[in-house]
């Protein structure tokens, strides 16, 4: 294949040739050396282009076409990509007259950005924003066309936790299904590996990996480091939206300051298949792309982060503040700030506990998205986060059914979300029910579902998706740190009721141990929202910084 074939394309869209020759010779000039420009005169011209180069096996890394076209609209057209090409960036080419048009479409299609004409100066208006674009993609197709390579059932838990682990750390892996892919047989006689040493992972290197435990895949793959130093200004514990501020503006305001991180860094947040309410995103962003954006920061800022490690007991000796890890070490601080977060509650129904991992998931579990194709998922919980769930999985399930406890989803879950639901019609809300017990014969079948009248019936499902609440999960502060009876952490004056020890008053996000703060939804009586975790985060940082300089 010719390199010209070989580097991704930008297909432009656009029935005026003056606008069109601009903005491919601007895209030319910024991105040329590693992209192929390809052009179009109209929607339909764009469609075919696009299956042109699907079909000769070329990567599509952005859509960019104008709003206003004969025949197919701008989104129109972007529409009919996506379903072609779900994985490129869509821009819409808007006047200032159609910034409504646009705005519309943000949901529609899913756009990523809309760029009003003129974009002059092209290295202001145009490069910033496609370079932005083309690096979130670019980092997407890393993550596809991935090094390692980990084959298993796809209703095995082991393989879930490999392959979600996987993601959310965002490692370059492909994920092959041993009773559906080829390759997969293929590639365990070439490793000469029996089924039953199932899940494997095959690393770039050529090492061979048979049930491999997360650790032992992260060790091997160089994740889960160890400190740099003994003492820090700042130890974090928790890396989701809170602890990742925390560790942008510690390090970018001089503190030594390392970030210790459980499972991956992004927490909940990072979870998310779109955050449309964030502010500075009007196109929302990817929960994951959210964590890859803060992690770069706080990494390039100076921030150490220290994965697949936990913060099991915080020791206070004099002025000195001890976070000590699972693996037995610790790691010594002048400050502390918890931002632990929640963690999913779990349904105590028969079967569920059985059958986790096994059809059965919390969370979003996004690695199971394209797995749901053409199949029937359920939603356990009416909040935003169970909305969101739904939205994403009917992208790729033929029918998803929410099933919400309470008559209505409006008490619980934003009006945006409510509204993308409605207009789908693949996802169907039965209020007043509740499952009540899962079936299944190593992978989930079937869910029994009590209706508002208490009768029970079955109701076949390939996935289940169950967002029934989070609980903070802060026992190892037991005895250390006060907390309310539902073990979210007391700060500010709720903490000094507590046998608060010094004369002045505790900070606004310190806890009942002076020199340890919280923030996030840990802390008792949070906002839990992103914007709010961050902005704790930011704000705990310039309390370190008062309380190192008074001690
Ligand atoms: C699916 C989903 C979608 C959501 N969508 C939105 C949205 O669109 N908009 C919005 O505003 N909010 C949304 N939320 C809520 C939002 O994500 C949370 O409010 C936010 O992530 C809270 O941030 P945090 O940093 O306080 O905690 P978390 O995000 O919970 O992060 C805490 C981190 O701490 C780690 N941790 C816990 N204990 C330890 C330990 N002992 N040692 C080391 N590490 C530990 C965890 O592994 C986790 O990574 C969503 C939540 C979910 C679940």
């Amino acid at each position: 294949m010719s390199d010209e074939r070989r580097r991704p394309a930008i297909v432009a869209v656009d029935d005026e040739e003056v606008v069109l020759s601009a903005i491919a010779r601007d895209l030319r000039r910024g991105f040329g050396e590693r992209y192929r420009i390809v052009r179009a005169n109209s929607g339909d011209e764009g469609l075919d282009v696009l299956r042109e180069l699907l079909r000769r096996g070329d990567q599509v890394a952005l859509l960019l076409a104008d709003q206003r076209m004969p025949g197919l609209t701008g989104t129109d057209y972007l529409v009919r990509a996506r379903e072609m090409a779900p994985s490129a960036k869509r821009v819409l080419l808007t006047a200032y007259a159609d910034t409504e048009a646009a705005i519309q479409a943000i949901n529609e299609v899913s756009l990523d950005y809309y760029l009003l004409k003129p974009w002059d100066p092209p290295e202001e208006q145009l490069f910033p924003v496609v370079d932005d674009l083309l690096s979130s993609w670019e980092a997407g197709a890393a993550l596809e066309a991935g090094g390692v390579r980990l084959i298993g059932h796809r209703f095995s838990r082991a393989s879930h936790d490999l392959r979600d682990f996987l993601a959310r750390n965002r490692v370059p892996a492909r994920w092959l299904d041993v009773e559906r892919d080829a390759e997969a047989k293929q590639l365990l006689k070439v490793a000469s590996v029996d089924d039953d040493r199932l899940p494997v992972a095959l690393l770039e290197d050529g090492t061979v990996l048979e049930r491999p435990t997360v650790l032992e895949l992260a060790e091997r793959l160089g994740i889960a480091g160890q400190p740099a130093s003994e003492h820090y200004d700042l130890v974090i514990v928790g890396g989701g939206p809170a602890g990742l501020a925390a560790a942008v503006y510690g390090a970018s305001e001089g503190l030594k300051t390392i970030m210790v991180e459980r499972e991956a860094p992004g927490g909940q947040a990072g979870q998310s298949s779109r955050i449309e309410n964030y502010l500075g995103f009007p196109n929302g962003l990817s929960g994951s792309d959210l964590a890859r954006r803060a992690t770069d920061q706080a990494r390039r800022l100076g921030a150490e982060l220290l994965t697949l490690q936990d913060a099991s007991r915080l020791r206070v000796e004099g002025s000195g503040r001890i976070i000590e890890l699972t693996g037995g070490s610790s790691l010594s601080a002048s400050s502390v700030l918890v931002a632990s977060g929640v963690s999913y509650r779990q349904l105590e129904v028969p079967g569920f506990p059985e059958l986790t991992g096994q059809g059965i998931y919390y969370g979003a579990a996004l690695t199971e998205a394209r797995d749901c194709r053409n199949q029937h998922v359920a939603v356990i919980g009416g909040a935003n986060s169970a909305g969101q769930a739904a939205v994403f999985f009917s992208k790729y399930a033929q029918q998803v059914t929410m099933l919400v406890r309470g008559d209505s989803l409006t008490k619980s879950m934003s009006h945006y979300l409510i509204e993308q639901i409605e207009a789908l019609d693949n996802v169907e809300v039965r209020t007043h029910t509740e499952a009540v017990g899962a079936e299944g014969d190593g992978r989930l079948r079937a869910l029994r579902v009590r209706d508002a009248d208490g009768s029970e019936s079955t109701m076949d499902v390939d996935a289940c998706f169950v967002f029934i609440g989070a609980v903070p999960r802060t026992d190892w502060l037991e005895g250390v740190v006060a907390r309310d009876e539902r073990g979210f952490i007391l700060a500010g004056l709720d903490a000094k009721a507590d046998g608060w020890p010094l004369q002045r008053d505790p900070f606004p996000l310190e806890t009942s141990v002076p020199g340890v703060l919280v923030a996030g939804d840990v802390r008792a009586r949070s906002i839990k929202r992103v914007a709010s975790a961050v902005g704790e985060g930011s704000m705990a940082v310039s309390l370190v910084h008062q309380y190192l300089a008074e001690s």
